[in-house]
């Protein structure tokens, strides 16, 4: 992408999209401006990071070029980084400034297995099956970083007082690396995190995510020859046969909001053998960690009982779980107030054609980018599908989430389009849209005292008398070759 075009659209985009009914959208500081003029200035080694992420398409924990190229930049910028935190070699912390307010910024960078695919508009994988950047992150970790570098611009000059940190958060499609960050005490020194995720479309948080608990289950029999003397076997594929079977029969008896998922990884390899092995990951997922942990304990109960029909041992073991979000209303306003105000990136014609065609690829309505900011909705009482271990950092520190288009409208998430759309100029309008509404959120909350404490008060009301804990187990990460 030429950065010329992106930059003309979007600071004609600054002073035509005011709206009205915000006094801060008519008047933008002289450091809001300067912050967007910083995030412009790197925009061109913005769209270049975020173009080698998608290149290298690093799997969870396994983000090491990724999250150097991330952490050089911010030590090139004059951060303080601190690489391999929380015993994960591919999480850092980027700090600059000092004193409070100290204002957070997350970044992701990993990607999905098997997804590998070219910036175009057919299925068409750079490797076959490689992994691919199905959900966006090349974009996630530049734009924060950028949005970090844009605030540091701003203390670095003596127009802001304060400390900005970026989050280099590894592995959010696989185990949360954030909820290990959370564990080792991370976060809890914010007074303010900003997180984005790249989406279909453009809007200030209101909906979360779901919570979920991911675990394997295992069963362990006794082998026999399945012709010679099948009375001698305790069947471990048995038992997982029972074991999904009841969660399946559970299915009717939960409630509208819960998902339950699993894969059987392993139950025998030929059939003359009774297995004496099998193996099931599962998730459970509900709005509320409250209702997880319900139908968590009732399949925990499924799998006592298949074992005990199959006449076989067994063990479950949680690998993570991630935590609903705790949603601020005031945050998602001053985020929708500097989302409108920068306002969405416009397409050229090539660029509509090419969202058109991903969505005819894909059997979906051919009707291109829909970026334009949503309204303001009042939070919702369930989360759509998906889960983030954004959620779980909500709970130690005030936390402000939004979406951004870019990728087009309803296409397939996790999936071959949005790799392709990332790898390209409408996932890097939509990561420049995003590193500007950070960087103007974020000075925002250092500005405006008001502000921030009513986002600090909001969120220790909604905290009160909640005992946040995490569910990843005891023990380091797991960490690849470890
Ligand atoms: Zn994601």
């Amino acid at each position: 992408m030429r950065l010329g075009s992106l930059c003309a659209v979007w600071v004609c985009a600054i002073t035509v999209s005011v709206t009205p009914e915000t006094v801060r959208a008519q008047s933008p500081s002289v450091a809001k401006a300067a912050a967007l003029a910083s995030v412009e200035r790197q925009g061109t080694e913005l769209v270049a990071m975020s173009d080698q992420i998608w290149g290298f398409a690093e799997l969870a924990l396994r983000e090491t070029r990724s999250a150097a190229l991330l952490a050089d930049y911010a030590e090139r910028q004059g951060f303080t980084v601190e690489r391999g935190v929380a015993g994960m070699p591919t999480a850092f912390v980027a700090t600059y400034g000092s004193g409070r307010p100290v204002i957070g910024i997350i970044g992701e960078y990993d990607a999905l297995p098997g997804i590998s695919q070219t910036a175009s508009t057919t299925r068409q994988p750079v490797v076959e099956g490689a992994a691919g950047q199905g959900c966006g992150h090349n974009l996630f970790g530049p734009a924060s970083l950028g949005a970090a570098v844009a605030v540091k611009d701003l203390l670095a000059a003596g127009r802001l007082r304060g400390t900005v940190k970026y989050y280099g958060t590894p592995a959010e499609e696989k185990i949360g690396g954030k909820i290990y960050m959370i564990r080792e005490g991370f976060f809890r020194d914010a007074d303010v995190v900003l997180a984005w995720h790249p989406g279909d479309e453009t809007k200030a948080e209101h909906e979360g995510f779901q919570a979920n608990v991911q675990f394997v289950v295992e069963f362990r029999g006794r082998t026999a020859h399945a012709a010679g003397d099948p009375w001698n076997g305790r069947s471990a594929a048995d038992a997982a046969e029972l074991y999904t079977h009841g969660i399946n029969m559970l299915r009717e008896h939960v409630k509208p909001t819960v998902r339950m998922h699993y894969t059987v990884e392993r139950a025998g390899d030929v059939p003359n053998v009774v297995p004496d092995y099998a193996r099931v990951l599962t998730w459970v997922r509900d709005s509320k960690r409250a209702g997880v942990d319900t139908v968590f304990a009732r399949v925990q109960d499924v799998a006592k009982g298949a074992a005990l029909m199959a006449g076989v041992e067994h063990t479950l073991s949680v690998q993570t779980g991630f935590t609903d979000m705790n949603i601020l209303e005031s945050g998602s306003r001053l985020l929708h107030e500097n989302l409108t105000r920068i306002g969405p990136p416009t397409y050229t014609a090539e660029e509509e054609a090419f969202a058109r065609a991903l969505q005819q690829a894909t059997g979906k309505d051919a009707v291109g980018m829909k970026a334009a900011v949503l309204p303001l909705k009042p939070i919702a009482a369930d989360p759509p599908g998906g889960s983030s271990d954004v959620g779980d950092v909500s709970w130690v520190a005030p936390t402000l989430h939004f979406t951004l288009a870019t990728a087009p409208k309803d296409v397939p998430w996790h999936a071959w389009p949005v790799v392709a759309a990332s790898g390209m100029s409408i996932g890097h309008k939509g990561m420049m849209y995003a590193a500007s509404t950070l960087a103007a959120t974020a000075v925002d909350l250092l500005e405006d005292t008001s502000v921030r404490e009513a986002i600090r008060a909001e969120w220790a009301e909604k905290t009160k008398g909640v005992s946040y804990k995490w569910m990843v187990p005891d023990g380091p990460p797991p960490v690849p070759g470890r």
